[in-house]
């Protein structure tokens, strides 16, 4: 099912892949694809900000459905094409045929990208944990994605990985088996939803490598900037909240600059201790905005010193 795309890639721009099989560290910001043109000029402030720090990559989720989904694939050609940074595109399965996915791979070969995040996506109402329907002509999981993105040509391709199991996955075991199929399906890398304590992280590393799988998985972090950062951090993830961290946040909820004070000291502690215990390096959630994601970074590489144990990720372009 050869989809003749190799030939409109790029020859060698080296992938996320290529980086981390040569044992570097890598680290990235994860934006989204704002509704407003306000959000959008906000993006691009963050964007243009956080190139400065020369990340591995960035990459752009996808939306369930509409404008949202052509936004990204816009701010995702941009980035190809205005900027030196390495772009990775979110990529979900929700709503679509093959035929449709097909043509949006060939759309982003022709943009330039070689690395995708390939994620079967939420459903695309309210509730993340509604029953998932696959499109009548399309694919029913992450794996198949990996699967059709492969055969369409040499691209990087990375999926998800739930410290805390999928919030649908009937048991941790269940979720750690489909995850290495997924792997062994062809994916490269793996980031991790947000977690806010090492162990969690270390926990999940284990349990894949216990069979047999290693697949590098770089974990997600979100700093918390705020007290309400804690409740839509259990929204997003399905996870609770470390009840010990929690207590953390609570004992200065009243003073808005301790919260996120305690944030940043927070999220360093956390990629700290990640990275001294062998993290393939951090993929940041922005929310698209570049300060506490600029602090947390500068703190873990103070200017004229390695801090991270390894090297600094060299620019991708
Ligand atoms: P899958 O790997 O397909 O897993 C989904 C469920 O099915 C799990 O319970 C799994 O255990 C089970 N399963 C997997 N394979 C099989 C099988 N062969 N047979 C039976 N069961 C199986 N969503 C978006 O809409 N846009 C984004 O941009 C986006 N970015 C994300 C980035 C990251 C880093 C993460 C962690 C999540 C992101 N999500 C995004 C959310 C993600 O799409 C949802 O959590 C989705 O419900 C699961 O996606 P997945 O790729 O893990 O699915």
């Amino acid at each position: 099912m050869a989809l003749g795309l190799p030939s409109r890639l790029p020859d060698r721009v080296p992938t996320v892949r290529d980086l981390l099989t040569a044992g570097e560290r890598s680290f990235s910001f994860e934006f989204f694809p704002p509704k407003t043109d306000e959000g959008e000029r906000q993006l691009w402030r963050a964007i243009r900000e956080l190139e400065a720090l020369q990340p591995t990559f960035v990459s752009v989720t996808y939306g369930a459905g509409g404008g949202n989904r052509d936004r990204t694939v816009s701010i995702v050609e941009r980035l190809a094409h205005e900027t030196t940074l390495t772009p990775v595109a979110h990529f979900t399965a929700v709503n679509h045929s093959v035929r449709e996915l097909r043509h949006l791979i060939g759309r982003f070969a022709d943009a330039g990208v070689r690395n995708m995040l390939a994620l079967r996506g939420d459903p695309p109402g309210r509730d993340p944990l509604d029953e998932w329907v696959k499109h009548p002509e399309g694919v029913g999981y992450a794996e198949d994605l990996v699967r059709l993105i492969r055969q369409a040509g040499d691209f990087c391709v990375g999926v998800a990985a739930f410290p805390y199991k999928h919030p649908r996955s009937a048991t941790i075991e269940s979720d750690t088996s489909y995850f290495v199929q997924k792997c062994r399906a062809g994916a490269d890398y793996a980031i991790t939803q947000m977690f806010f304590r090492a162990d969690d992280y270390f926990r999940l590393r284990d349990r894949v490598a216990a069979r047999g799988c290693d697949t590098p998985i770089i974990p997600g972090i979100m700093p918390v900037t705020r007290i309400s950062t804690i409740t839509r951090s259990e929204q997003l993830s399905g996870a609770p909240f470390p009840p010990e961290v929690a207590a953390r946040f609570e004992a200065v909820a009243d003073d808005p600059d301790a919260v996120r004070r305690l944030g940043i000291e927070h999220a360093v502690e956390l990629c700290r201790r990640l990275l001294d215990e062998g993290a393939p390096g951090i993929h940041f959630i922005t929310f698209n905005q570049s300060s506490a994601t600029r602090e947390v970074f500068r703190a873990l590489h103070p200017v004229g010193a390695s801090a991270v144990s390894g090297s600094r990720a060299p620019a991708m372009t």
